[in-house]
């Protein structure tokens, strides 16, 4: 059947229905009633309030009349019931309708009931003609109301209609059952043609519920496999590397070298990876924690195993800022320690890049910190034990599968400081353990938020100077967004200019991505060393960046960012022993959810509080960023609100996978054939291809 072979389909109309997504049948059914009227149940006129209620009355036409002059004129149909009447009003169309009706006609009227002084009206009532019981009892029933648009409305394209067309659909096709009957049985889902009739012709407003939690299974099961898969795929855990001890070096560092204790996360943390590492299975562990949690000494820790049991490890980070510091604080940390280190950026002159990829092929680099420059072919290790991914929400999942493809099977570590919440977590890190390091180290004051608006700039100033007088640090932090990138540099560069005129005695720097990667790092080193007091940047600073001494943080055009990135950044203060204070200075009359999000900056300093709100605000898709989480538009499914479907179907997805790899039963045959596609989607959009 194709959708031209419905009646009153023209070719307007397959326009229409084309521009909403709708180009065959099976797309027709998918198309499902946004609302229901229930008219299951006709009422007596008498018992109606006539307060704005929809209703359906039945009776006989008592008169028809028209009222009123000029613009003013109306049709006006009284109808009686045994109770009561009512009377049915047109203000247009009065010709038209008149004719429709003779006095003695036995009609139902549906509308919205109005009460004017002591009579009842209905405006333009839907009305239908009976002239059988039949007719009477067809008209109980409920109404689907589907969502329209524009074009089907201007090609005439009626609620009416669409299901007059559902329903030849339904009675020509039959919607094939492709979810395993034995699911169906266990979770009690309607089999799909069931389901798709109980959405379009539903017995009780029940009933579309119900129907719609077997399509948001579908849909979640369908997700699941492949993630399933993928896993199966590209990440299944072999035997990897397997540790003896937690040697030497190990040992040396935490004793000797660390220069605070381990707070009771970063312990339990540690011991989880140290477990995975001795067990003779590949680790695959997320470390979870809230930004300033201390996850790179974990990482550290983690980095130095390997090394005390003769593999090299890699620690990667998504910007060069990050990786240089990552860098700078491992050859502080082990200084005296014999571990051979070596940075490994993009920017990096062709001699210097040569020298270390030599050394690490040879083995002589038993540590590699870098960026995305790890992954790139040429380079190759000669015994790769662990695999460290720092702010991983930045990487793709295809970041993850090269990183591992540098070593035989070696162990992986990721970290990250957005708090997913737990649904989230169970569907996008579905391959990964998780740690979680709660809490702060001790003696962390927390940073006080305020919002300041344009016209406070002088005060805000005035305290900008007090605390560099004091020897504090500052960030003024200007937002940079890809589609406004030329404009955005104007700000922060014309931000950084006026800051120089206003404090002539103040050394400020200013930093941002187009800069080339000696002039980042030499204006970073300058920061860290305390030369500079003020460091104007765009969000190259988000991530990561440590800087004990930097106690304020001035957000310009703070309605520009999202929570989470608002929370990521302030939290590069607040690190060291001077209490710290973030200033968000928003650059426009704000908005609604501009104004949530920064009065809930000021709030907390929750990272979970914070990531939830985000989550809510923005949907999963965007909170993770899809390029990450690979998380697909549900069209029917909430990942937040469906969590529990979620589960089951997630479940069910990874038995299966587990006792049916490649759909090869005869039972899943219909699955497979839907998957087959779905699965090939899914992993070259990962660039697993
Ligand atoms: P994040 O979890 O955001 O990556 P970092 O690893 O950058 O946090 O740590 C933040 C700062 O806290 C660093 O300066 C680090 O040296 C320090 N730090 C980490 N652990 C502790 C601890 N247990 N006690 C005191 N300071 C710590
Ligand atoms: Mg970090």
């Amino acid at each position: 059947m194709n959708l031209t072979d419905l009646p009153d389909l023209s070719v307007k109309r397959a326009e229409a229905l084309k521009q909403s997504g709708i180009e065959s049948p099976e797309d027709l059914l998918m198309l499902f009633p946004h609302r229901y009227i229930d008219r299951t149940r006709i009422q007596s006129i008498q018992t109606l309030p006539g307060n704005g209620e929809t209703a359906t009355v039945v009776g006989e036409i008592k008169q028809i009349s028209e009222a009123g002059f000029g613009r003013k004129k109306r049709l006006e149909v009284t109808l009686e019931d045994e109770t009561g009447q009512l009377k049915g009003v047109w203000f247009r169309g009065s010709n038209y309708f008149r004719k429709l009706f003779n006095k003695g006609d036995r009609v139902s009227f549906f509308g919205t009931v109005k009460r004017y002084g002591r009579s009842l009206s209905m405006a333009h009532p839907e009305v239908e003609q009976l002239n059988t019981k039949k007719d009477e009892k067809s008209l109980q029933r409920i109404v689907p109301v589907y969502p329209g648009s524009s074009q089907f409305s201007k090609t005439y394209i009626t609620h009416k209609l669409i299901h007059s067309w559902v329903n030849r659909v339904l009675d020509k096709t039959r919607p094939a059952e492709f979810l395993p009957d034995d699911l169906l049985k266990r979770h009690s889902l309607p089999e799909r043609g069931k389901a798709l009739q109980m959405i379009h012709n539903p017995q009780t407003m029940q009933e579309p519920s119900t129907a719609l939690d077997r399509f948001k299974y579908e849909e979640l099961f369908l997700f699941e496999l492949s993630m399933a898969r993928v896993k199966q795929v590209h990440f299944e855990r072999k035997n990897g590397p397997k540790l003896e001890s937690a040697g030497n070096l190990t040992r040396t560092f935490f004793q000797d070298h660390l220069p605070f204790t381990l707070t009771e996360g970063q312990k339990s943390a540690l011991s989880d990876i140290k477990t995975d590492l001795l067990s003779g299975m590949q680790m695959h562990r997320l470390i979870q924690g809230d930004v300033g949690a201390g996850k790179t000494v974990v990482a550290i820790g983690a980095l130095l195993m390997a090394v005390d049991n003769g593999y090299q490890a890699a620690f990667m980070a998504p910007t060069e800022i990050l990786a240089e510091q990552h860098y700078h604080t491992l050859t502080k940390f082990l200084e005296g320690l014999d571990v051979e280190i070596r940075l490994l950026t993009g920017g990096q002159n062709s001699k210097l890049r040569t020298d270390i990829l030599t050394s690490v092929e040879g083995g002589q680099c038993q540590i590699v910190v870098g960026t995305h420059a790890i992954i790139q072919e040429k380079v190759n290790f000669q015994k790769l034990g662990l695999a460290v991914i720092d702010e991983q929400h930045r990487f793709g999942v295809k970041q993850r599968a090269d990183i591992l493809g540098k070593g035989d099977s070696p162990h992986l570590l990721v970290m990250s400081a957005t708090p997913i919440p737990r649904s989230l977590a169970l569907t996008v890190y579905s391959d990964l353990d998780i740690s979680v390091i709660r809490g702060l180290p001790d003696g962390r004051k927390p940073v006080k938020t305020a919002v300041r608006s344009d016209k406070k700039r002088e005060e805000v100033y005035a305290f900008l100077e007090q605390n560099v007088g004091e020897g504090g640090q500052v960030y003024v932090v200007y937002p940079l967004v890809e589609e406004s990138e030329v404009m955005d540099l104007k700000d922060a560069t014309m931000g950084f200019e006026k800051l120089k005129q206003r404090f002539p005695d103040f050394a400020i720097g200013l930093i941002h991505g187009r800069l080339k990667s000696e002039e980042k790092e030499a204006v970073m080193q300058q920061f860290y060393d305390g030369e500079l007091q003020i460091l104007v940047s765009t969000t190259v600073i988000e991530v990561g960046v440590d800087v004990a001494n930097a106690n304020v943080m001035i957000i310009e055009h703070a309605e520009r960012f999202g929570l989470s990135q608002l929370h990521q950044l302030r939290g590069r203060i607040g690190r060291g022993r001077r209490q710290s204070y973030c200033i968000l200075m928003p650059g426009e009359k704000l908005s609604k959810s501009g104004r949530f999000r920064l009065n809930k900056m000021v709030e907390t300093s929750d990272g979970f509080e914070i990531a939830e709100a985000d989550l809510k605000l923005r949907g999963p898709g965007d909170f993770l960023g899809t390029k990450q989480s690979g998380l697909p538009e549900f069209r029917f499914a909430d990942i937040v609100e469906d969590r529990l479907i979620l589960e089951q179907a997630k479940q069910d997805a990874w038995e299966l996978m587990r006792s049916d790899p490649d759909l090869q039963s005869d039972k899943h045959k219909n699955l497979k054939t839907v998957f087959a596609p779905y699965f090939k989607e899914k992993a070259a959009y990962f660039g697993l291809g």
